[in-house]
């Protein structure tokens, strides 16, 4: 079916109302991701109020043969959430499906919808005094339904899980304007296909989440937040060993950052300092957490006099309030924002087994020598996960020209290691080429038939996971 873009904007309007069918500069903040990497051009950006909009505009979208980009918080790092170029598809936005529809510490489950602000599902969730322990850097402005059709990883996968292991249910609009209803808050419900994975991790391709029923754990009554110093990435992963020994679930993070980066947070980053008095080569963030109130700091005392004892780690600091672990978060996640003041930074998010994030760091090291000062290695994540950002920072001047290059060296190191050359970010545009060769062919083709099967139009999101003409280009 040809596009009609002109009539379907009209009956979008009559449908929705004038005021929330953006066009020209009203447009503009949907057509640019995050972090102003990859730009495109909407169509007309739509901002429906509920899931029966949702629906009226995607069975519209199927009448005239638009395409439709579902955004949520637009911080997706992909190039998935933004428009292509040709000024013919329709973002629609999800911002103003923001309410809670249920709460429920009993069941410990919470109902959203999807345009709510992941900080603000968090903030609910401690009102009936629970955790939803979904957390990223990205907090205060990514929304739920991005989170879902991301499937987001973050800080508290290590013993959370991802997304998918918070979702109990969903509400999605399918490509035909029905509306699939699995929203139930069950934890047990083995009638058949688990229809609601299909949707976790499609990046908007497959289906329009509207709205979640997620998962509720206990409270984190006692925090403990540890900054500890090591003198290579090996002694980084034998403390992550040692540790999960020692404290099991109760780590729900561990990160790893490196000497530049830290100095470059504590250059760049107003009122950051160094939590150890001197740099050391390599830092990590430990978090652990319980329900009880106390005494969980005096196990932990007793464990890192330990470490020191046996010369496991060089340096450390246990945060002694809030303020503390505040600026221990904000030297990890503020990692890529601090390099971004010393140069363009390429941006990587890589996983391999846990015992072969030193050798990732020393072959990225390796290959990277022959670039000269050019390329500065800045590893830093969530190596509890065995997930990397393997980031490059590299003169803004050059990132279109060594931007390729680097990843192509990067994926080959990865798939050495057997590992995945998209930890928890998801494909985009970004990645989508980059995956065919690297994923089994029969999956490629099944997931080739899932989207025919249930967007036989090709409507949600065309050219994101598994189409085939890339168009957005990066700005860099
Ligand atoms: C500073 C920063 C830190 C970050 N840290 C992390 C991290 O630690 N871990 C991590 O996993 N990610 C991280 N991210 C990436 C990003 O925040 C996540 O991918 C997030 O889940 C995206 O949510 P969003 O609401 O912004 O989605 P968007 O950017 O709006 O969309 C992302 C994708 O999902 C699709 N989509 C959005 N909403 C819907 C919907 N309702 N139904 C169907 N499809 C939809 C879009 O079409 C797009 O393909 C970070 C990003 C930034 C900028």
């Amino acid at each position: 079916m040809k596009a009609n873009l002109e009539a379907f904007r009209k009956d979008a309007i009559a449908l929705i109302g004038e005021p929330h069918v953006l066009a020209g500069d009203d447009a503009a903040p949907y057509e640019v991701d995050f972090w102003k990497q990859y730009a495109g051009k909407a169509g007309c950006v739509l901002r429906p109020a509920d899931t029966a909009e949702v629906a009226g505009l995607v069975r519209l979208a199927a009448k005239y043969g638009v395409a439709i980009v579902p955004q949520s918080g637009n911080t997706g790092l992909v190039n998935g959430g933004i428009p292509d170029e040709t000024g013919h598809e329709a973002v629609l936005s999800l911002q103003r499906l923001n309410r809670i529809r249920a709460i429920d510490p009993a069941g410990d489950y919470i109902t959203v919808e999807a345009g709510v602000i992941l900080a603000d599902v968090q903030k609910s969730a401690e009102t009936a005094d629970r955790l939803f322990p979904l957390s990223l850097g990205a907090e205060g402005s990514c929304r739920i339904g991005g989170n879902i059709a991301t499937n987001a990883g973050g800080v508290n996968v290590l013993r959370y899980g991802m997304t998918r292991d918070l979702v109990l249910g969903l509400e999605v609009v399918l490509a035909d304007g029905s509306i699939l209803d699995v929203l139930k808050p069950l934890r047990k419900d083995n009638t058949g296909y688990d229809l609601k994975q299909l949707f976790i991790g499609s990046e908007g391709t497959l289906g329009i989440i509207t709205a979640a029923t997620l998962r509720l754990v206990a409270p984190a009554r006692e925090r403990v937040t540890l900054w500890l110093t090591v003198d290579t990435p090996e002694a980084a992963v034998e403390l992550f060993r040692h540790s999960r020994g020692v404290f099991g679930d109760l780590i729900s993070s561990f990160e790893l950052v490196s000497s530049y980066g830290v100095e470059a947070a504590c250059t760049h980053l107003p009122g950051v300092r160094r939590p150890v008095a001197d740099p050391h080569p390599w830092h990590v963030l430990i978090e652990l957490a319980w329900t009880f109130t106390s005494g969980l700091r005096e196990r932990a005392e007793a464990v890192i006099a330990m470490l020191f004892e046996e010369e496991r780690v060089t340096d450390g600091m246990m945060a002694e309030n809030e303020a503390q672990r505040q600026m221990m978060w904000r030297i990890r996640e503020g990692q890529s924002e601090a390099t971004s003041k010393i140069g363009y930074v390429v941006r990587s998010d890589v996983t391999v087994a846990i015992v072969d994030i030193p050798k990732l760091i020393a072959r990225c090291d390796a290959f990277t020598v022959a670039y000269g000062p050019e390329v500065t290695v800045l590893p830093f994540g969530h190596i509890g996960d065995g997930n990397l950002h393997m980031n490059f920072v590299v003169p803004r001047e050059k990132a279109k020209e060594l931007a390729p290059k680097l990843f192509d060296q990067l994926f080959a190191e990865v798939d050495a290691l057997n590992g995945s050359i998209s930890a928890e970010h998801g494909v985009g545009r970004a990645k989508r080429d980059a995956i065919v060769p690297r994923k089994p062919a029969a999956a490629m083709a099944m997931m080739g038939k899932l989207k025919s099967v249930l967007d036989p139009q090709g409507i949600l999101n065309p050219d994101v996971v598994v189409a085939t003409a890339l168009k957005n280009k990066p700005v860099a």
